[in-house]
């Protein structure tokens, strides 16, 4: 059926205007609830980042020199934008990746909308500071936007991680070439308009599409752009420090995780259950957040596993749009067959699947997407490939323990250390085992609740730098102390 429509060709968005990409070619956009291209990408190369990047150098004295207030409102306007295409937004979100709409509606869109929100009105309350040496000298700092900066985002939550950079970026007075994920541009592709509606000056956000060993190299390496803020995986994240180290770009990397989850004996049970059920499994475990290693103390071990499997046996996998799928599509083929050969690899490692381990075969219009079951593996080691390397599906291990330092020790002993959940109701354990876990968050007795204004990334190889708050103001600014002998 979708053979014979004219594709729609997504534009790139520079200098203000909807365009073509210079080698006028395209690449397929593939909707993963059916299993088939429905929209066409361009394939940009580094003409088109060029054309961008000079657009952003054109707008950056202007833009960076309006009062923030300004910068503010047009930054509000454009969450305004958001929020009333609401349903436009969620559906293209879902279409595009596979999620479920209820999720892209209640999580992704409003996040997207919030980020703009939460920049706006944070920069008219950065404050500059000052260090006074007693009656000698008085130093102050005061922080600059550096120019164009370097955007690139990954396909799991689309808008949401694109916007998470762009915000800030731009309310603090930088302009911006940005790359949405070439898995899911739909989203970055409907901003475009809406930056236009909301009267975004030409220039100050270039959003140009295409492949990451393209547009994204291209960005990396582009002597005009000093700033690169990257969120992607680790193999990625280290190809583009690579490329812009040595041309001492800023550079903020946020990378990959294997995160555990772990659960004592006196944890709240139901609590740590249906929470575990949404960490492990929300967005078909395509949350770089998401607990995939699950330890459970000796004591409640057998109890958690019965009936943990067994809520996940309940999960509907279904067509992301309608409202009783908990599981939508995975994003694509390649990633559905990469997560698929971990649970071969679980087995062979010596695991027992206790529920999923498989692709689902859905019937009608949704028999040829790439949906999997939501999987549980028991009976690995904590140093396994399964337990150490990164799976990004919905499948999780889980494991015994007996006490906090050997659930310490397995938890810790990835190269990975983005966010850990803690599960327990003895606060001075809680306080203990947090303060020693190798991660940048960890959440106690609760996952994914995100304050805005915290810092957000990982240490090892999930990341380098933190984004959140004032972080990402003090990231795309360039600190000057001046020091006045009194
Ligand atoms: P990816 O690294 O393949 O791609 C991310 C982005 O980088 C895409 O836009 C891609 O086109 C671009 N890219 C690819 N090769 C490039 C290159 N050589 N130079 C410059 N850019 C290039 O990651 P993905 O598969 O889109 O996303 C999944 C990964 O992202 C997972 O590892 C996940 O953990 C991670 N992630 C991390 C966070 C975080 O905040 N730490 C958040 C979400 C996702």
């Amino acid at each position: 059926m979708f053979q014979n429509r004219i594709m729609e060709k997504i534009a790139n968005y520079i200098n203000g205007e909807m365009v073509a990409p210079i080698s006028n070619t395209y690449i397929d956009n593939f909707n993963p609830s059916i299993g088939a291209v429905y929209s066409l990408i361009p394939d940009s190369d580094e003409k088109d980042i060029d054309l961008a990047t000079k657009a952003a150098q054109a707008a950056f004295p202007l833009w960076s020199k309006t009062p923030k207030e300004k910068r503010a409102r047009v930054l509000q306007k454009l969450a305004y934008l958001i929020e009333a295409n609401l349903d436009r937004f969620a559906e293209a979100e879902s279409r595009d990746n596979g999620k479920p709409l209820s999720l892209a509606k209640r999580v992704d869109i409003p996040r997207a909308a919030a980020n703009f929100n939460f920049y706006a009105t944070g920069v008219l309350h950065y404050a500059s500071e000052a260090h006074q040496m007693e009656d000698i000298a008085i130093n102050y700092t005061t922080r600059e936007p550096i120019g164009v900066c370097g955007c690139i985002s990954p396909w799991n939550l689309p808008l949401y991680l694109f916007s998470w950079k762009i915000a800030p970026a731009l309310a603090i007075g930088n302009t911006v070439v940005a790359k949405p994920s070439e898995v899911t541009p739909y989203t970055a592709f409907l901003l475009s308009e809406l930056c236009i509606e909301a009267g975004l000056p030409k220039g100050v956000l270039n959003i140009v599409h295409g492949l990451g060993h393209k547009v994204g190299a291209a960005i990396t390496k582009h002597p005009d752009i000093p700033v690169i803020s990257f969120t992607g995986g680790t193999v990625t994240g280290a190809e583009i420090a690579r490329t812009a180290g040595p041309m001492f770009k800023k550079l903020s990397l946020e990378l990959g995780g294997k995160n555990p989850n772990i659960i004592f004996d006196d944890c709240d049970f139901e609590n740590a259950l249906s929470t575990t059920m949404h960490s492990s499994f929300a967005n078909q475990g395509q949350i770089c957040l998401c607990g995939s290693r699950i330890f459970v103390q000796r004591g409640i071990y057998e109890k958690f596993r019965d009936a943990f499997v067994e809520k996940t046996q309940e999960l509907i996998v279904g067509n992301p749009f309608d409202a009783d799928s908990n599981l939508g599509a995975v994003v694509s083929q390649s990633h559905m067959e990469k997560v698929l050969s971990y649970v071969a690899l679980a087995k062979e490692e010596g695991g027992t699947v206790l529920t999923g381990g498989h692709q689902v075969k859905l019937e009608g219009e949704q028999e040829n997407g790439w949906y999997l079951a939501p999987t549980i593996i028991e009976g690995l080691s904590f140093d396994c490939r399964t337990n150490q390397e990164e799976i990004f599906g919905p499948v999780v291990t889980i494991m015994p323990f007996d006490t906090v330092e050997e659930v310490l020790y397995m938890a810790n002993s990835t190269k990975y250390g983005l966010a850990s959940t803690v599960w327990t109701q003895d606060i001075t354990k809680a306080h203990n085992v947090a303060a020693q876990l190798h991660s940048g968050i960890v959440w106690v007795n609760t996952w994914l609740l995100r304050d805005l204004r915290t810092p957000f990334g990982g240490v090892k190889a999930s990341g380098v730098g933190r984004e959140g708050g004032f972080n990402a103001f003090e990231f795309f600014t360039e600190p000057k102390n001046i020091c006045i002998k009194l």
